[in-house]
């Protein structure tokens, strides 16, 4: 979906730009083959939005730990087995934002591309788009209509932007029909895009 007018050939030429980079970056011995590959495993086994469908499954079956989970987010965080406790690595300092039927949150990063990586990963490339940041801030609902999400006029839209300091992220509604949903299976239902605000979490298929 061209949401944020990019050219179709952004994914080739950006892979072959990082491939470039990399082989220099080994060739001055800046970093190894290891680094990378340790790189990209961690961000698929120990950092990404598997944490955060955790720690949002958990607020749905829980009200105690949810209510941890918005008053001092890192608390909540630390009682997860998470392989990254948080600590460093651009989460030091966690936010949840909880959605209600009255309030609609979304979070940005006007300045750059703050985001929660422990728990959601690395951010998709909109993020980072600079119309999307300014956007987003400006008008929120009318953006979020362009992903396809209509938030009802009535509704109030949050924006919380991230920075070096606090890094936000969105705890979505449950969605109807999942009250037989083992904790497992509601994680699953989670999309990083629902953690972001800028969808829902749709109920499930039968
Ligand atoms: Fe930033």
């Amino acid at each position: 979906m061209q949401r944020f007018e990019h050219s179709t050939d952004r994914e080739t030429v950006n892979a072959a730009r990082v491939r470039a980079l990399e082989a220099l970056l080994i060739e001055k011995g800046v970093i190894t083959r290891e680094t990378v590959d340790k790189i990209m495993a961690i961000f698929a086994t120990e950092m990404g939005p598997f944490n955060g469908a955790r720690l949002v499954a958990k607020a749905w079956v829980d009200p105690a730990f949810k209510k941890i989970l918005a008053e001092d987010t890192m608390a909540a965080v630390k009682q997860m087995n998470f392989v990254t406790k948080g600590a460093g690595a651009e989460g030091e300092h966690m936010r949840a934002a909880i959605n209600t039927p009255e309030v609609h949150n979304l979070i940005i990063c006007t300045l750059c591309s703050c985001y929660p990586w422990p728990i959601l990963g690395l951010p998709p490339y909109w993020y980072k788009d600079p119309s999307f940041r300014a956007r987003a801030a400006r008008e929120p609902r009318k953006v979020l209509s362009e992903f396809g999400l209509n938030i009802a006029p009535e509704k109030e839209i949050r924006t919380w932007d991230s920075s070096a300091q606090i890094r936000w992220f969105v705890v979505p509604e449950r969605p109807a029909g999942t009250d037989s949903f083992s904790e497992e299976q509601l994680a699953a239902l989670v999309t990083p895009e629902s953690m972001m605000g800028v969808a829902t979490v749709k109920p499930p298929t039968t």
